[in-house]
């Protein structure tokens, strides 16, 4: 079978379901990938310290945000469940700790690139919840590439949701374009150790990344990629002024 890439996408702003232009690069990039088999899904907006896996049947779907047009709040996503996955991700993570079942549907983490990456919601997805040792979570579930399963982890590589133009008028400043070059840089060189100390090393991470939330999906899809894979950024820039739309792909 055909070995699937591991992935991180950005998820912007919620309202990029419903943006038909920058949804088209993501669009664009799914069907550069080979059709999956399933998807496991990792996203900053669950976290966990020891991991839980959400729905493996079709649930409604997360609205976990607030003050966005009514539309979104229609976004329907009804993949598949995928309980084989399930059992197999169990098995996988157990040196992580007992894996705990949840019913919780897919949360906009996941399902706002997928409306775009795979719009027929005719693949099954297994969210997993994001656990502290995310580079250690993605080397586990590294296997999965191998059977047809596509990793995607999902955050957004500069976000700060203080500096956010919604207005979407302005260009990045500065300090965003220099963290998110040194995010690039540091990928292509597959240095992970300097990555792992982002916090500290990288130029303005305490303006481009508050909290660690949205950054620590990029683990999950670092973890998953063996020595000497290549990396490919297939959609990059910013919106809404400071946000990074820059998404990774290994393998
Ligand atoms: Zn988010």
């Amino acid at each position: 079978m055909t070995i699937l890439p591991s992935c991180f996408v950005a998820h912007g702003a919620p309202t990029l379901a419903l943006d038909a232009r920058k949804g088209a690069d993501l669009t664009a990039w799914a069907n550069e990938i080979p059709r999956p088999r399933a998807i496991v899904a990792v996203s900053a907006h669950w976290e966990s310290s020891a991991p839980a896996i959400g729905t493996t049947e079709t649930q409604p779907l997360m609205y976990d945000f607030g003050g966005f047009p009514r539309a979104l709040y229609e976004v329907d996503y009804p993949a598949p469940g995928a309980p084989e996955l399930a059992a197999r991700v169990e098995e996988l993570l157990a040196p992580l700790g007992a894996v705990e079942r949840t019913r919780r549907g897919l949360d906009h983490g996941v399902w706002v690139p997928l409306v775009h990456m795979y719009p027929r919601a005719d693949i099954p997805v297994l969210q997993v919840s994001l656990v502290p040792d995310a580079f250690e979570m993605g080397r586990l579930l590294l296997p999965l590439r191998q059977e047809g399963v596509l990793v995607l982890a999902s955050g957004v590589l500069v976000h700060n949701l203080g500096a956010v133009d919604f207005g979407d008028r302005s260009p990045a400043p500065s300090w965003a374009v220099e963290f998110d070059r040194w995010c690039a840089e540091t990928l292509e060189k597959r240095d992970f150790d300097a990555l792992a100390k982002w916090r500290t090393r990288a130029p303005h991470a305490d303006r481009a990344q508050p909290t660690d939330d949205h950054f620590a999906p990029l683990f999950v899809a670092c973890g998953a990629s063996p020595d000497g894979e290549s990396v490919r950024f297939p959609v990059s820039g910013f919106e809404y002024g400071s946000l990074s739309r820059r998404c990774v792909q290994f393998g």
